[in-house]
Order: C-alpha cells, then structure tokens, then sequence
C-alpha cells in the first residue's frame, strides 16, 4: 500500500475498469496548448513521464517497445524505403528509429502540436537525437491535412503515431484519411497505423482494419506487442499495404541489421506476427 507521503500518478481507463499508476517525485511541467493539456512528471522508477489529455504517453523506461515496433517491422518488409512520414509522434522516437534506417533518404515528422516536441527536447533529448539528421523534417500541422495535400505515390511508408482517436487524431483513423494515404503512397507502399490495445480495444482494432480495407488496402497485418504504460499493457500496430501482399518480410535484413535495438529483432517480428486465438477469430469475422 502507499506509505503517506508516496505521491502516485494513475491513469484510469473506466471503459476497461483499469488503472495504471506510477510512484511519483514531482510534476516537472504542466500546460494547455490549442489541441491539448500536457503534463511531464518525473517518476521513481520509470524516469520522465509525458501525459497528455490525461493519457500516458511515454516513458523513459518503457517507450522502446512501442517506438521500434512502430517503425522496424514496416522497414523491413519494405524492400527499399526511401521516403517516410511519421503522423503525430510528436515525442520523435518513432523518428529516430526510422532514421536508424541507412536506406531512408528523406523522414518527415508532421506532428500538430509543436509544444509536444519542444517538451520532448527538454524532458526526453533521448528521442530527439535524430532530430538535427539532414534527412529528417519536422513540420507542425495537422496530419490530416498534410495527407490530403501530400503528392500522389511519393510515399514508401506512412506511419501514423498518434494520440487516441479523440480530438485533434479522430480523423486519422477513418477511411477518408486511409484514402488519402494510398493516393500519396507508391505501390508497394506501407501503412502503419498504432491500432490500441487489441484486448481494450478490440471493436476499435476492427474498425480500424474495415476502414483500411474499405480505402482500397487488401493486404493488413496486426502485429501486438508489450507496452507496459499503455492499457491493459499489451498493444499493436496494423500494417497495411497497396497493391503487394504481407506475407514476407526481409528476414535476413533483420537479422543483419547494423543498429542497436532493445526490443525489436527477426525473431520478435516473427513472433509479434503470430495471432493470439481469440484474435485470429475476430479480426477473421
Ligand atoms: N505513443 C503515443 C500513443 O500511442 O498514444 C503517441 C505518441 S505522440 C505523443 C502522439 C501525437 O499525436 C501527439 O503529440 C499529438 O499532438 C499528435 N496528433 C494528434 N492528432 C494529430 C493530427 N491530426 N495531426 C498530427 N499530429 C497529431
């Protein structure tokens, strides 16, 4: 139990009658952008911690599962990305771990708030080490509106990490916005979308594939994996593909990659494919 002076930070998640908490120091910063309310908090024993809208987004100790899973797995099934854009991370862990990627020639980062960025330089650097990379771009707008605008087949990967779909991200889970990112990418193209917490989430993780498929994307793969600040702990991001299936990925490229990971790996990619039963019968419906 909490001793009197333990300060918790919790985050309930009343739709799964859950709550994740974490022993806190003190709250670092607190402000009200235009979209959204962000706080920073340092913590005990998951360095700083970054909420927005109340929500959990990253920490300094756990944020790797989620930035490499959100990036890797789409890089290497792609057999040459050259052109990627990150929707919303805002945090610029995704993008990082995109520019890990000597075959990307250009990383554009289209996040709305620009206040999520400026925090993330002073409460996580650690992110934001690839920002300065000549191939990297950060523009502050909405990513709606970017797509909508984005010259037809120009993309090779479009990965979009964003908040929940509520708010200013609402709009980045429908069919309107996965039309517009199968106009923008070439054949061969990937979309990664972050699709929740596939046992929280599951009707979400449903709609948001009927969506992709109802935008023209045939092929759609649901990867999960652990995200211990994140609902129930357990998340996954759905790829999805025009024109080309995905069913391979460049397994060897994985295993010779000539970066450092912490989490992600070929035999993590492998395994973060395979369908849990109960989600193998319901996205099968
Ligand atoms: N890893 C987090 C998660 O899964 O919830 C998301 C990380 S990142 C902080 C999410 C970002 O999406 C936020 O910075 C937010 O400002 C941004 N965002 C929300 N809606 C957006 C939009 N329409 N266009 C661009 N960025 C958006």
């Amino acid at each position: 139990m909490p001793t009197q002076q333990e300060q918790w930070f919790d985050e309930r998640h009343g739709y799964a009658g859950s709550s994740i908490g974490f022993r806190v120091t003190q709250r670092l910063h607190a402000e009200r952008t235009p979209f959204q309310s962000i706080e920073v908090w340092d913590t005990t024993d998951w360095g700083k911690l970054m909420v927005i809208d109340g929500c959990t987004m990253v920490t300094t100790r756990d944020n790797f599962f989620y930035h490499e899973m959100m990036a890797h797995p789409a890089l290497f099934t792609h057999p040459r990305a050259r052109r990627v854009v990150v929707i919303g991370g805002g945090d610029c862990g995704t993008l990082r771990e995109v520019l890990k990627h000597d075959e990307v020639e250009s990383a554009i980062q289209v996040e709305i708030d620009e206040r999520v960025t400026r925090l993330a330089e002073q409460y996580f650097p650690e992110l934001c080490e690839s920002n300065n990379d000549p191939r990297a771009q950060l523009l502050f707008i909405d990513g709606i509106q970017w797509m909508a605008e984005c010259e037809p087949e120009t993309l090779d990967i479009v990965i979009v990490d964003s908040t929940d779909p509520i708010g200013p991200a609402e709009g980045l889970f429908n069919e309107a916005f996965y039309k517009s990112c199968l106009k923008a990418l070439r054949n061969g193209g990937i979309l990664v979308q972050q699709s929740e917490s596939p046992l929280a989430h599951l009707p979400l993780l449903k709609n948001i594939r009927k969506a992709m498929k109802g935008a023209g994307f045939q092929a759609q793969r649901t990867l999960t994996f652990p995200q211990p600040c994140y609902p129930t702990g357990w998340w996954s991001a759905t790829l999805a593909r025009k024109g080309v299936d995905l069913e391979d990925f460049r397994e060897r490229g994985a295993e010779m990659k000539q970066f450092p990971t912490c989490y992600y790996n070929a035999q993590i990619h492998k395994a973060a494919l395979a369908m849990p039963e109960f989600l193998r019968e319901a996205l099968q419906a």
